[in-house]
């Protein structure tokens, strides 16, 4: 196992080197958010969605004016070209009433007076199309925000999706492919989509900044994936920033600095290599077992969201895939896939993942994450509280058992490991709040089931698994666990409903900490019952991945976990540190702790102590 590495010694060096250099640029540089995904990245910003943010600055010369009306009306064809083949699919996959939205849509984007509105703006006062579009949203804005009016305020949103998707065509080189993405790109955005995020995966983006968001938001969870260093809640910075602008990210301490001074940028770029080279160095134990340091083995998996995370896995030595979350799957896609692109995608995953051991996560759709042919939920006033995840797909029986026959059939699609063992693959269903969803999820499998034996279709036998991440549901987990395989304790949720604090607003992430007492106390009693009952659980939100959190539930008798590749390789040589003994009584004195601030300082102490080559990490 690794010990010291030079790379660690170098990290610890440059800590004090990091207040200097920054303590020298103006502070107007330099702003503060959330440090959501560690890791240092410097790179050209790209500024996206500036649509809505910059309303009304860009102005052309007289002479781009046909260019720009060219390029507008382009946009408009390729958005109609859009809605239309959306509109299509999404009435035969799904039904008329999910596809209406769309005609909404291609109404808008040509309605003549919407479309003059444009077109005079930029002909005549010389507005560039992007901010001609920035004003129409204004301009509506202005005449239906004033109204108590469900149905207008509807008109509204849709009006501002049709200019999302003009705006992207307009702007956005991450669809068009246009040059502005070469080079190492920060990406600097008001509040990344997960459908952006997904695109984004085959760029070279080296750092994500945002403005909106927390420490689980989805742009959050995928940076970390994906070892992009990422910081969220940094307020105006698209005022600050521009496309073109050298900018660091700082994902250990959540900085950012907008065109650093040259003695600046020399020292972050020396800290920028030391972190690749420390994650370098840290995965070769990617073939090292996952043992304390009294040899209880552990189960430490990823959590994926598609096939290239599934690679990473691999490469970072993780066990199996704990949580698949396939919603990516159809927020890169443009309309519903089929049940035969579900399976040949599941079973592509099966087979790419380490030991071909894959929990599949059925759609976890809502919330922060909507998919247009799943029906709307952003009128809903509590969104994370709404219709979302199984109670949205209760609503949609059909596509529901699709999505499921196609798990199912995954599962029949025998890999074997290098060792010649089977493929594992099980299902999790998100968001169950109580002993009537289970029921209704289990009718839902035999139902499935049933199907694909008439059909004489292969399918295979998939263990039934629930999360926990609804305070209910860890109250009553005694009650839940005999109808239940196995369970995955989605803490990112878990902490945001036991704290009613939002986990995506940053003005509440003081209160949005798995730390918490109140937590700590829950995720106890919930690892304790699913021990008594002998019924697996791992747990699967970020906070498996966090070097304190790590030691405490190791402590509560947690021995799954499920969390971000990246972080693999160093819970791993963390883990080789700690003795089952230490961790209990790291647990016991935290539980007599009644402050968040005390725990985090205590752990992060024993931490230290315990491992203090890992500094760095432990300090991130
Ligand atoms: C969770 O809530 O902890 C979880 C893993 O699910 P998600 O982050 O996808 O909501
Ligand atoms: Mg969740």
């Amino acid at each position: 196992m690794l010990r010291e590495s030079g790379g660690i010694g170098l990290l610890l060096n440059m800590e004090s080197f990091t207040c200097v250099a920054t303590s020298k640029v103006e502070s107007k540089r330099m702003r503060k958010g959330i440090a959501v995904s560690p890791g240092v990245a410097i790179g050209t910003a790209y500024c996206i969605h500036e649509v809505f943010v910059h309303p009304g600055r860009e102005v052309i010369q007289r002479q781009d004016i046909a260019a720009e009306l060219a390029r507008f009306e382009n946009a408009r064809k390729q958005s109609l070209h859009d809605v239309r083949l959306l509109q299509t699919k999404v009435q035969r996959q799904i039904g008329k009433e999910a596809a209406a939205i769309f005609s909404t849509h291609e109404s808008i984007l040509q309605d003549p007076a919407l479309v003059g509105k444009v077109r005079t703006w930029i002909s005549q006062d010389l507005f560039s199309a992007p901010a001609a579009l920035a004003k129409l949203v204004e301009y509506y804005q202005g005449i239906f925000h004033k109204s108590r009016d469900e149905y207008l305020r509807e008109r509204l949103t849709d009006i501002r999706d049709v200019v999302e998707r003009l705006s992207s065509f307009l702007s956005d080189a991450l669809q068009t492919g246009s040059d502005a993405l070469t080079g190492s790109v920060i990406v600097v955005a008001d509040e990344l989509l997960p459908s952006q995020v997904v695109m984004l995966g085959s760029k070279a983006v080296h750092g994500i900044i945002t403005q909106a968001g927390g420490q689980t938001s989805h742009a959050a969870i995928i940076a970390r994936s994906r070892g992009i260093p990422a910081v969220s809640g940094v307020t105006h910075i698209l005022r600050q920033a521009k496309t073109g602008d050298t900018v660091i990210v700082d994902g250990r301490d959540g900085h950012v600095i907008v065109n650093p001074n040259a003695e600046v940028l020399a020292a972050y770029r020396k800290l920028e290599r030391e972190f690749v080279d420390l994650r370098d160095h840290l995965a070769h134990n990617r073939d090292q077992p996952a043992i304390t340091a009294d040899h209880e083995s552990l189960d430490l998996m990823a959590n994926i969201n598609g096939i290239g995370d599934a690679q990473s896995a691999v490469r970072m030595g993780a066990s199996g895939v704990g949580l698949y979350r396939t919603e990516y799957l159809y927020l890169a896609h443009t309309s519903v896939p089929s049940e035969q692109e579900q399976f040949e995608i599941y079973r592509d995953v099966v087979n790419a993942a380490p030991n071909h051991r894959v929990t599949i996560r059925t759609l976890d759709i809502g919330g922060d994450k909507s998919v247009p042919f799943l029906g709307r939920t952003q009128f809903e006033a509590n969104p994370f509280m709404g219709w979302r995840s199984i109670r949205l797909s209760f609503e949609h029986p059909a596509f529901f058992l699709q999505q499921i026959r196609a798990i199912l059939r995954a599962a029949g699609t025998v890999e074997l490991t290098d060792e010649g063992k089977c493929s594992q693959v099980d299902i999790l269903f998100p968001m169950v709040t109580n002993l009537e969803e289970l029921r209704r999820l289990r009718a839902f499998m035999r139902k499935a089931e049933q199907q694909l034996r008439m059909e004489h279709k292969p399918y295979g036998k998939v263990g039934f698994g629930m999360m926990v991440e609804v305070p209910a549901a860890a109250i009553m987990i005694d009650q839940l666990l005999p109808a239940v395989d196995f369970v995955s304790i989605g803490s990112n949720d878990l902490v945001q409903y036991l704290m009613a604090a939002d986990r995506d607003n940053p003005k509440v992430s003081h209160l949005c900490q798995p730390l918490s007492p109140a937590v700590i106390r829950l995720l106890e009693s919930v690892v304790r019952a699913c021990n008594s009952q002998g019924k697996p659980v791992t747990l699967c939100g970020e906070m498996a991945g966090q070097p304190q959190a790590f030691v405490l539930l190791l402590g509560m008798g947690l021995r799954r976990f499920s969390m971000s590749p990246a972080f693999v390789p160093s819970i791993k040589e963390l883990a080789s540190h700690i003795s089952l003994p230490v961790a209990k009584q790291v647990l016991a004195s935290a539980m007599r702790q009644k402050t968040n601030r005390k725990i985090h300082r205590m752990l992060t102490e024993q931490l230290l102590r315990l491992a203090p080559n890992l500094r760095p990490i432990i300090m991130q």
